[in-house]
């Protein structure tokens, strides 16, 4: 099948991965009651950032770690049924999403060679830390969590360091 080339490298090390396999009795729930949101950037590895294993949190991503329709009903989710109930927000330096306005995405959309996407928003901001404290507040006020304390960081990509920011 052509899908199996195409994933060739990591269908291998996934063969290798399930041969000393260590998770199958990993519970569902967040052992340490943590959900965090941040971004799809690779350079970001969430469980190592925060000294974290598997099992420990509920991870969301998505581009540049925007508080979402999604990622709210995520949340409801994870904070009811699976354990979570302190939320972490982290944007993080050097984020495509906080280098520049909406247009700005659009415009390096098409000149990779893509389609005339003026009709999605990215949430692109050139004001990171305010949208930061933004997208924190959303979840606060967020009437199906009003219990769960929400924490907003931005991450260091050149130290690894987090900083507090609301
Ligand atoms: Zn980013």
């Amino acid at each position: 099948m052509a899908s199996e080339k195409l994933f060739d490298d990591v269908l291998k090390a996934n063969a290798a991965f399930a041969d000393s396999y260590e998770h199958a009795d990993l519970q569902a729930r967040a052992v340490r009651g943590l959900g965090v949101l941040t971004c799809m950037d690779s350079r970001i590895d969430p469980l190592a950032m925060l000294g974290l294993a598997p099992g420990d949190a509920k991870i969301l991503r998505n581009a540049g770690a925007r508080v979402t329709d999604d990622v709210l009903r995520t949340l409801v989710l994870a904070s009811y049924l699976l354990g979570v109930d302190r939320i972490m927000v982290v944007a993080h330096t050097g984020c495509r999403m906080a280098g520049g306005n909406e247009e700005d995405v659009h415009e390096a959309i098409r000149a990779a060679g893509g389609p005339d996407t003026r009709s999605i928003s990215f949430l692109a901001t050139t004001a990171q830390e305010a949208a930061l404290r933004a997208d924190v507040q959303r979840i606060r006020s967020w009437p199906y969590l009003p219990d769960v304390p929400v924490g907003g960081f931005l991450y260091d990509l050149t130290t690894g360091r987090l900083a507090a920011v609301c």
